[in-house]
């Protein structure tokens, strides 16, 4: 463990099981072996790993004995050890993690929770192994954080199809998705609901966001849809309302909690492999006092995040999900993430600046980080609305 997990000074990995462990260290070394000397290419250059999707379906996440070992009759793997799939990932690359976290997060429970029981025996097994990939497009070119009210997709129904027409923007990996799950309001109700959308199918329209500077990686797209036709079949029947879209939402702002934590220590691991090679008058810098305060707060704003996600993951493990602590982790670790990286680029001086040294891609990654699942005023008005029973948003 303290090979895998170097900078857990406070030993929270300890809670893994031998099999969690042995997998996360396949994992890290596939990355490391695979990925490692091509990852700063892919970013400035925009592009996803050749065959990334392909090795990570052969991880079998979802069907792995080795993450299965007691956990009666269950096929979902533990908590923490979602945390530190998370953090794994995010430590070598977030616009990897962000990948893998639409598609096994977002988009496969908007199948799990939204799909009827046929919808779902059809789908999960496929989207589990990979065979299908998926995305998750809610947000739109007008609608952000008020997206709940706000949907100005539309659904009419006609008979056993329904017309789709409107526009979603920042839709992650959509243009290298097989199926989307899309929301649009059904203008008889005004209550929003789910589709199973194909990027083949006529009236979609999908275009890359060019640009970007962060998670370069992860090609985030705009999806036009004019006159799209969607069988009744392809509704996913149980989104029914902005609850319905919520649960999913909820369901993996954990997760960027976690992604927050590990981009932390990926940030760290790239500022101490420079401070311990860079010399300035005569020393290495690692040696001066004011780096290592800064060396310090990195570590310190890393043991917190990593003991406020694993808390959370210890209450979603009991069946506590609970919003306020959700928002809380993913407010806070965003936000100590974005102070952590700006220390770690100050540290690189003018090469923190330059890709090859790997915390530029940090640093540029935390914003995206910063705003997506809820940006850190969204959350703070959740938990604003926990203590004062206000709510100041919706
Ligand atoms: P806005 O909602 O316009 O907010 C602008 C600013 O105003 C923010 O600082 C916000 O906090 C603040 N603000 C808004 N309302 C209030 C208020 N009431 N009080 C105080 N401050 C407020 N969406 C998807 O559906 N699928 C995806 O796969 C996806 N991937 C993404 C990937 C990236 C890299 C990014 C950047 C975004 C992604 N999104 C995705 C969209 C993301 O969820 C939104 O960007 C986010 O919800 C914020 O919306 P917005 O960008 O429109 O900002």
């Amino acid at each position: 463990l303290k090979e895998l997990y170097p900078e857990d000074l406070l030993n929270v990995s300890k809670e893994l099981t031998e099999g969690e462990v042995k997998f996360l260290k396949q994992l890290n070394d596939l990355l490391e072996s695979k990925y490692r000397d091509s990852i700063n290419d892919h970013w400035i250059n925009a592009t996803i790993p050749e065959g990334f999707f392909e090795e990570m379906g052969k991880l079998d996440y979802f069907n792995n004995p080795l993450l299965f070992e007691g956990r009666e009759g269950a096929r979902m793997a533990s908590q923490m050890f979602q945390f530190f799939l998370s953090y794994t990932v995010a430590r070598f690359d977030v616009s990897l993690v962000t990948l893998l976290g639409v598609h096994q997060g977002l988009g496969h429970n908007a199948f799990l929770f939204g799909g009827s029981k046929e919808q779902v025996a059809h789908y999960i097994p496929k989207l589990q192994s990979h065979e299908l990939r998926t995305c998750f497009a809610l947000t739109e070119p007008e609608h952000g954080s008020d997206v709940a009210g706000g949907l100005e997709t539309t659904a009419k129904r006609e008979g056993d199809k329904w017309i789709i027409n409107g526009a979603k923007k920042w839709i992650g990996g959509a243009n290298v998705s097989d199926v989307i799950p899309l929301f649009a309001v059904d203008v008889e109700t005004g209550k929003p609901k789910g589709f199973i959308i194909r990027p083949e199918q006529e009236g979609v329209d999908i275009d890359i966001i060019e640009n970007k500077i962060a998670l370069r990686i992860i090609p985030n797209a705009n999806i036009h849809l004019k006159d799209v036709v969607v069988e009744e079949a392809d509704r996913l029947q149980n989104i029914n309302s902005f609850k319905d879209i919520a649960k999913i939402l909820y369901s993996t702002r954990a997760g960027v909690a976690y992604m927050a934590t590990g981009a932390m220590a990926g940030a760290l691991r790239a500022t101490l492999d420079y401070v311990t090679k860079r010399k300035q008058f005569g020393k290495e810098i690692s040696k001066y006092q004011l780096i290592q305060e800064k060396l310090a707060m990195m570590q310190g704003n890393l043991s917190q995040a990593i003991t406020l996600s694993a808390q959370l993951a210890r209450m979603q493990e009991k069946g506590e999900y609970d919003e306020v602590a959700t928002s809380t982790a993913k407010m806070m670790n965003a936000l100590r993430l974005r102070e952590s990286v700006a220390m770690g680029r100050g540290i690189t001086g003018g090469n923190g600046i330059l890709a090859e040294y790997d915390i530029a891609r940090f640093f540029s990654d935390a914003e995206a980080v910063y705003t997506y699942e809820g940006t850190h005023e969204i959350n703070a008005l959740v938990i604003g609305r926990a203590l004062t029973g206000d709510s100041a948003f919706i």
